[in-house]
This record gives structure tokens, C-alpha cells and sequence, in this order.
């Protein structure tokens, strides 16, 4: 379908990379955001293999390279600091033709803004859609701010908070949380904290504490634990709280604790969604968190959006039978793979923060038995699962 325009709401990791995806389509794209700047939330992302393939076909290869990290290995250490495991990652690499890329998110989403912006498209600031209207010659966004536009079709990728989901689903859906409490942040590497190509995780008592190379000598961390919803701990005590969780955890746990900067340690409540019945509703398409938002235990919310847009834009490129039949072969392409990898996320979660205490164990145990062979495997399936294999 040549000469559509294509109205896209929210300018995170999902619109912008369909935003980029659908103009390199050749079509007119406008994205709108409710923010007066881009800042994302969170410090670091791991962009696996299959997200780095969506941008190299964009032509951003080079410039993810830039500012990913070396991720050589990667090390699971018991909270008692026992090495459990040690896996060598070139070969997920060599199976996948790609490395994985873990960056900043501060350095990825202005990587995908100024590719997206030119002169005469740029991302539009202040503009938060309160509402869609749809027939069957377009559709039409409503503002905040009064303005409105119309288009040939909607994409909404206005997060796990989409507030156009329930147009789409038709009923109102809830966000289920997760049990668990995440906080994140940058810091310099050092030798203190391990080695610089490798990324670590410790486990025990139900929580975890990893990093993980980013571009330019720093390490992305994040820290996990189980807890109660509402819990409310202002950026001055967080330093506190995490020496308080992780007290006698290893030398490198602690040396993170004691030089992070409490000032830029996010901390949240981490919440996942139940897979949609449907993520399309005539011109409107979910995309993104807004129409699968996962744990973070995979590390695959952010891939899974690049993944949407690649397959989107495919999808109306390539048929000449409408916008709405390119949307619903979008939908059937997407439910199954993100709705799987909701769920494996969901079970992982539950299994790394001690939702049963004995399964918890046991993959402590499992661990210790996993060889090179079987992370590779399971890195490498779900990797291969995505567009461009
Ligand atoms: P968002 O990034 O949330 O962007 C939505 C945008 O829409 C925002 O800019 C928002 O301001 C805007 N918006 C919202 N409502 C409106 C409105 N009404 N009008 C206009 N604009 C609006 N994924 C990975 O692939 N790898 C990882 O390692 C990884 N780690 C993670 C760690 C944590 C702790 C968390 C929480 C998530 C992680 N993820 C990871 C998941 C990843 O962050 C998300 O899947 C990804 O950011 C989703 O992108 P998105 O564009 O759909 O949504």
C-alpha cells in the first residue's frame, strides 16, 4: 500500500523504531508524545540479537555497536560468592550471527530519535492523546492540548500504562504486579565490582544483584526483591534499604552498593500484563509494552517492540488489501511469540524471587549443572524466534 499516513503515539523504544521502520516503508509517519523531553525511564537495557538485527536493518548497526558493551560471559555467583556457573557467550553469538548489544537507554533512545528526526519530520512534544475515534475511511486522535489529527492508521505505543489499550481490548485491563521491587542505575566499572566483559549475576534468598558492560566503561546493575505492593522509599534511603536487603552479600555487591549514586538509582515496582485477546481494533494497533508488557527477567520488552515494528510495517507493505487486513496479519504474527514470552518471563520471575521457595532451590541447583550448550540453546531459540533469524 503506497502513501499512507501513519499517526503514532508515544516515543519510546517501540514508536520510534516503528517510526523509523515505517518511513523507511516510505510512508508519512507523525509521532506524538506527552512528554516536553525524551527521558527514558531506566538506566540500562540489554538489546539481545534479534532487537540488534531490527536496527541493523535500519542502518543504525554501527551506531549500537558504539554504545554497546562487551558482553564476553556471563557468571551466576551464589550470595555466599560460590561461582555456580560460567558461561561463554560468543558462542550465542556465532549461532545467532549477532552480538548482543547492552547500552544506556539515555544513549539508545536519542540513537533512535535523531534517526527519526530530520527536517521534516520530528518527534511532536507535549502532545498526550486522550482518545480515538475510527471509521472506514480513517482514523482520528484527540489531545490534551485541543489539537487533532487523522490518519490512515494508529499505532499506540504509549507504554505499560497505555491509556488507549482499553479502546483497543474493548473492556478495561489491569496490570498485574509482579511481587517484586527492582532498582537500577549506572556505575563506572571497576575492578572492585568484576571483570569488565563479563556480566554477573548473584543469586540467593529469593533476590538477586547483577551488572551487566555498557558502552564507555560502565556497568548497567540492577538489584531484585520480593515485596509487598505500595512500598514508597524516597531516592535519599534507597542506598540504605539496598545495604539493609543485601547485607553480607559478596565484596563486589557491597563496593556497588557503597559507591552507586543514590541520586540516580531508580527503584520500582515491576508489573506485567496478562496476554491480550486482541491487539487490534480496526485502523488502531497496540504495540509494544502497550500490548505486552513482560518482567523484565528475560530481558526482552524492548526487543519484543522492535520486533512488533519490523513485522508491522512488513505487513502493510506487502499487501494490497488494506489497512485493516495488514493490522489483524500483524496481530495473528505477534500474539503468539510475545504472549509466550510474557509468560516465560512471568515463570522466571517467579522462580528468581522465591514465589515457591523450593523451586527456587532447585534452579539454584540446576544452575550448577546448566553447560554452554544449554544456555546457548535456550539464548539462541528465543533470539531465532524473531524476524530476521
Ligand atoms: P515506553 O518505553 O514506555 O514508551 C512509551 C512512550 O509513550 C513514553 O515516552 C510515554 O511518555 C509515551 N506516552 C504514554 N502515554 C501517552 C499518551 N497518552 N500520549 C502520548 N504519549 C504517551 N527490555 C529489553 O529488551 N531488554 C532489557 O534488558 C530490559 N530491561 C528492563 C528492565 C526493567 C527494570 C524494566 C522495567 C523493563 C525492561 N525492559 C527490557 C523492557 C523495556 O524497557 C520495555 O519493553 C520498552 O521500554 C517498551 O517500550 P515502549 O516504546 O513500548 O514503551
Amino acid at each position: 500500500m503506497n502513501h499512507l499516513k501513519i499517526i503514532i503515539i508515544g516515543a519510546g523504544i517501540g514508536g520510534l523504531t516503528a517510526g523509523l521502520t515505517l518511513k523507511r516503508a516510505g510512508y508519512t509517519v507523525e509521532i506524538y508524545e506527552k512528554t516536553s523531553e525524551i527521558r527514558p525511564a531506566g538506566a540500562g537495557i540489554s538489546i539481545w540479537s534479534n532487537g540488534v538485527k531490527v536496527l541493523n536493518s535500519l542502518g543504525l548497526g554501527d551506531e549500537i555497536a558504539k554504545i554497546g558493551g562487551q558482553m564476553d560471559r556471563m557468571e551466576y555467583r551464589s550470595h555466599t560468592d560460590k561461582l555456580l556457573n560460567q558461561i561463554n557467550l560468543n558462542p550465542v553469538t556465532e549461532t545467532v550471527g549477532q552480538r548482543p548489544y547492552p547500552v544506556s537507554r539515555t544513549e539508545l533512545q536519542s540513537l533512535l530519535l535523531n534517526a527519526f528526526n530530520n527536517n521534516l519530520e520530528t518527534v511532536k512534544l507535549n502532545a498526550q492523546c486522550i482518545g480515538v475515534e475510527q471509521n472506514t475511511q480513517g482514523v482520528t486522535a484527540y489531545f490534551a492540548n485541543g489539537y487533532q489529527t487523522s490518519a490512515d492508521l494508529l499505532i499506540a505505543a504509549d507504554g505499560i500504562h497505555s491509556q488507549l489499550r482499553d479502546y483497543v481490548v474493548g473492556h478495561p485491563v489491569e496490570l498485574r504486579y509482579a511481587d517484586y521491587v527492582n532498582w537500577n542505575g549506572l556505575i563506572k566499572i571497576n575492578p572492585d565490582l568484576g571483570d569488565k566483559n563479563t556480566w554477573v549475576i548473584y543469586v540467593g534468598e529469593g533476590k538477586r544483584a547483577s551488572m551487566m558492560p555498557i558502552g564507555n566503561n560502565r556497568f548497567y546493575y540492577f538489584f531484585g526483591c520480593p515485596m509487598a505492593r505500595g512500598t514508597i522509599v524516597e531516592p535519599d534511603y534507597r542506598q540504605r534499604e539496598l545495604k539493609s536487603i543485601f547485607a553480607r552479600w559478596p565484596s563486589p555487591v557491597q563496593s556497588l552498593i557503597e559507591n552507586l549514586n543514590p541520586q540516580e538509582l531508580n527503584r520500582l515496582e515491576i508489573h506485567d500484563l496478562d496476554p491480550l485477546e486482541t491487539i487490534v481494533k480496526g485502523r488502531v494497533a497496540l504495540l509494544g509494552d502497550a500490548a505486552h508488557a513482560s518482567t523484565p527477567t528475560l530481558g526482552q520488552g524492548g526487543c519484543q517492540a522492535m520486533e512488533d515494528a519490523e513485522i508491522l510495517s512488513r505487513f502493510l507493505l506487502t499487501t494490497n488489501l488494506g489497512v485493516e487486513y495488514a493490522l489483524k496479519r500483524y496481530e495473528s504474527e505477534r500474539k503468539e511469540r510475545t504472549s509466550t514470552l510474557v509468560l516465560k518471563a512471568r515463570k522466571r520471575a517467579d522462580m528468581i524471587y522465591g514465589k515457591d521457595p523450593h523451586l527456587t532451590q532447585q534452579w539454584y541447583q540446576q544452575l550448577q549443572q546448566e553447560t554452554e550448550q544449554d544456555v546457548t540453546n535456550a539464548l539462541s531459540k528465543t533470539i531465532l524466534g524473531g524476524p530476521f533469524h
